[in-house]
């Protein structure tokens, strides 16, 4: 079972998509898109890739869901 988290490296990604996920957000505090994050963090759970951070407005966690084409 794959239940637990398995850490990626946000950072191995390119600057430019770096960028794009770290602007292109959903907070569901804030109910607004692309309030933007910070701290970023990767990581696989059950066969999903999810990027999560905190909001630049709020500061409660945004999670990103990835779908298998962005991997
Ligand atoms: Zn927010």
């Amino acid at each position: 079972m794959q239940d637990e988290r398995v850490e990626r490296d946000f950072n191995a990604r390119s600057e430019e998509e770096q960028q794009a996920f770290l602007q292109q957000t959903w907070c569901d505090h804030c109910q607004q898109v692309n309030v933007g994050m910070i701290n970023p963090r990767e990581y696989l759970l059950k066969g999903t890739v999810f990027i999560e951070g905190d909001c630049l407005r709020c500061g409660n966690i945004v999670l990103t869901e990835l779908t298998e084409d962005d991997f």
